[in-house]
């Protein structure tokens, strides 16, 4: 006789505290069973074979199934392969009253999931799926007409007014944690197994408490490393959002809490427009004119551009997996404007190499930087990379760190002036868009 389970399909919420699907699939009738698939259809689309957020998810699945060996007898199942082929060999195994898990607002996410809850719903499984890895969602914030805002502003506005203890309040999933099925454990594929290696990259820490004092007053300055480094934990969901802005609260952390903000309106903007991921947010925008010119390309993403705030980005971002979100914004728009490459070009290389790489934040950053998005910096404002230097880098110590050549004035030379480049693009976007 098979056993009747519930499972709780673990993805980018990888922490037995706080967890809303845990929490509910605990308070069922069944033991649970915890559950995580390396999605073949996700791995295969990865260029390095020592991808560091692999290696992050492995670290961390192991750790948190030996925790779970260790306190609750019990073990996550980790699997490796397609979602529908893994749910049809599960559905064989165990006899699964329902699947439960946290939603995910990518397009792909969606589609999977709808696909998934066919299947399992054809086999009598139930599929329920809960708000988890954002504070507000979908249509919680909207306009009067109940249409999605597309301005920060005026959205932040409810998101402040609405946020309170209720949607703050953690999960407390340790009350249940009786009802974890009892399992021997389970072997865990190896990263080998998966087709990837180790890598040497470190991941953040998640202390994020102490980063919060200064942050208003320190945050734009690079060298400073003043921000919090937890975008990677809010991505794979090793710390709860809700954890996060309670301590924001707590701390009157006002700014630090508005980013949280951010990335609650750009998920929100991703649900709302999927297309967002492929197309400009403002469709006149996909008439320009790029000059894409690999050459140009790769200088940028080697941080050979001859601009030292640009070429520091670059280095911390290709030997770190970070990047400083002021610098974000210069090398964004440097590619864009002042070379003319696609946004979605500097889009695919953040996603590459970004350990905090998060769909909705990055396709928004993009689109902002290079005009196109919903609620972005005109397309007449162009950053001067030196002015941006020398406000934000006065010093050159953020520089002094990643290119040290500079300083000893052996950097290669701007590889394009900034006035010329300036009148290039505004000629250029006037003629797409027609203004
Ligand atoms: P902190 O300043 O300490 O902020 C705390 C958290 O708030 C961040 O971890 C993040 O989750 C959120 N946050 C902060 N700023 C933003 C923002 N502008 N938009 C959305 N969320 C924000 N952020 C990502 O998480 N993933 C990305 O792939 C990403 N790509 C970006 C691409 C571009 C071109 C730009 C301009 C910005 C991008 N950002 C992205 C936003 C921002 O740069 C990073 O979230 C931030 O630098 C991460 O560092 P931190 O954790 O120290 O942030």
């Amino acid at each position: 006789m098979k056993p009747k389970i519930n499972i709780c399909w673990l993805r980018r919420d990888l922490r037995l505290e706080d967890n809303a699907a845990i929490y509910h699939a605990l308070k069922g009738e069944y033991p649970v069973l915890l559950l995580f698939i390396f999605d073949t259809d996700i791995l295969s689309k990865l260029a390095s074979k020592q991808d560091a957020r692999v290696n992050f998810l492995h670290q961390t699945l192991s750790t948190l199934s030996n925790q779970l060996q260790k306190d609750q007898g019990s073990s996550i199942l980790i699997q490796h392969g397609k979602p529908a082929d893994i749910w049809a060999a599960l559905s064989e195994t165990y006899q699964i009253n329902a699947v439960y898990c946290n939603q995910d607002y990518e397009p792909d996410a969606i589609k999977r999931d709808t696909a998934i809850k066919e299947q399992l719903q054809t086999a009598n499984i139930q599929f329920y799926s809960y708000k988890d890895q954002v504070i507000f969602e979908k249509n919680e914030i909207t306009k009067a007409d109940g249409l999605p805002y597309t301005v920060f502003t005026p959205y932040f506005k409810q998101w402040q007014q609405k946020l309170n203890n209720f949607y703050l309040r953690a999960y407390p999933t340790e009350k249940y944690f009786n009802n974890f099925w009892p399992t021997a454990v389970f072997p865990i594929p190896s990263l080998n197994d998966l087709g990837f290696e180790p890598s040497n990259q470190p991941f953040p820490g998640k202390d994020f408490e102490n980063k919060l004092d200064g942050y208003e007053l320190n945050r734009d300055f690079p060298a400073a490393d003043a921000t919090s480094h937890i975008g990677m934990h809010l991505r794979f969901g090793t710390i709860s959002i809700r954890k996060a802005a309670q301590t924001a609260l707590e701390k009157k952390a006002s700014k630090w809490l508005s980013e949280l903000a951010w990335r609650d309106f750009y998920q929100m903007i991703l649900f709302h427009f999927p297309h967002t991921v492929t197309k400009s947010f403002k469709p006149k925008y996909d008439l320009i004119k790029w000059r894409n010119h690999p050459d140009e390309f790769e200088a940028w993403c080697l941080g050979n551009t001859g601009y030292p705030l640009v070429d520091a980005g670059m280095r911390q971002l290709n030997e770190t997996g970070y990047m400083h979100n002021r610098v974000r914004m210069v090398v964004a728009s440097f590619l864009c404007k002042h070379l003319l490459i696609d946004w979605r070009w500097g889009e695919a290389y953040f996603a590459e190499k970004l350990l905090d790489y998060e769909m909705a934040s990055n396709v928004g950053g993009w689109q902002w930087a290079c005009g196109s998005g919903n609620d972005a910096a005109p397309y007449f404002r162009v950053f001067n990379p030196e002015l941006q230097l020398k406000k934000f880098d006065p010093k050159l110590e953020y520089v002094d760190r990643w290119v040290p050549a500079y300083k000893q004035l052996k950097h290669t030379l701007p590889m394009v002036e900034h006035a010329f480049a300036r009148e290039r693009v505004l000629k250029v976007f006037k003629a797409a868009l027609n203004e």
